[in-house]
């Protein structure tokens, strides 16, 4: 008996979900280890790789799948959200945006740090919040997350070097008062940097003979 699940995954949040939605059939054993032999494809047969299913997967609808020997159907379970909504909302809560070093992008999708193929739990502490790219980062590209004792997420690159956290960007004070005082003189309005030019290309020869006086008559 193969066990299979059909994943229905929203490619965008933000958009009509029909027309971002895709169907993945993939065998439960490909699921749980890419390594295994079974089918990991589209709904309209093109082949997807196990690790792609795999994240797809991670943040999807899932209708699972019983067929006989023969591949015949024989129980389709009900669709349910791989992370139901309320703990949505406390992931969302507690991660704001992406959480890959650096990054911190809103439009997210719900990583499993353990994959639930793979009996990770779908809790809060084994899901983190990435952006599409990081989230193909860490199931395509190599690289690892994991939440260490004291609850802290550990990022690493593929070669296994720990990604060190990106400092927080230092707070901006500089109000239109101050960026008026240190621009004295300057007239500032919404036409300041407009540029001048019909956007030609950079004439360097004329460029350095303006700013530079000694290149005068060269
Ligand atoms: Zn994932
Ligand atoms: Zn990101």
């Amino acid at each position: 008996m193969i066990a299979e699940a059909a994943l229905h995954h929203d490619l965008d949040p933000g958009g009509p979900a029909e027309r971002y939605q895709i169907v993945v059939h993939v065998d439960s054993a490909v699921l749980a280890d890419p390594d295994q032999p079974g089918q990991s494809v589209l709904a309209d047969g093109d082949r997807l790789s196990a690790e792609s299913s795999r994240r797809l997967a991670c943040d999807a609808s899932r209708v699972v799948m019983r067929h006989d020997p023969d591949g015949r159907v024989m129980k389709i379970g009900a669709r349910t959200r791989t992370i139901p909504s309320a703990l949505r909302r406390a992931l969302h809560h507690r991660d704001r945006g992406c959480r890959f070093p650096g990054c911190g992008l809103r439009f997210t999708q719900g990583h499993h740090i353990r994959h639930w193929a793979n009996g990770g739990p779908t809790t809060l502490s084994n899901l983190v919040l990435l952006c599409r790219r990081h989230h193909r980062s860490v199931h395509e590209d190599g690289f690892q997350v994991e939440r260490r004792a004291d609850g802290e997420l550990e990022f690493r690159r593929p070669d296994g070097r720990v990604l060190p956290n990106a400092p927080a960007l230092p707070a901006v004070h500089d109000s239109e008062e101050v960026l008026r005082a240190q621009n004295a003189g300057v007239d500032l309005d919404a036409c300041t940097l407009r540029p001048a030019s019909c956007g030609g290309r950079l004439d360097v020869g004329y460029a350095i003979d303006v700013m530079h006086p000694r290149a005068i008559g060269h």
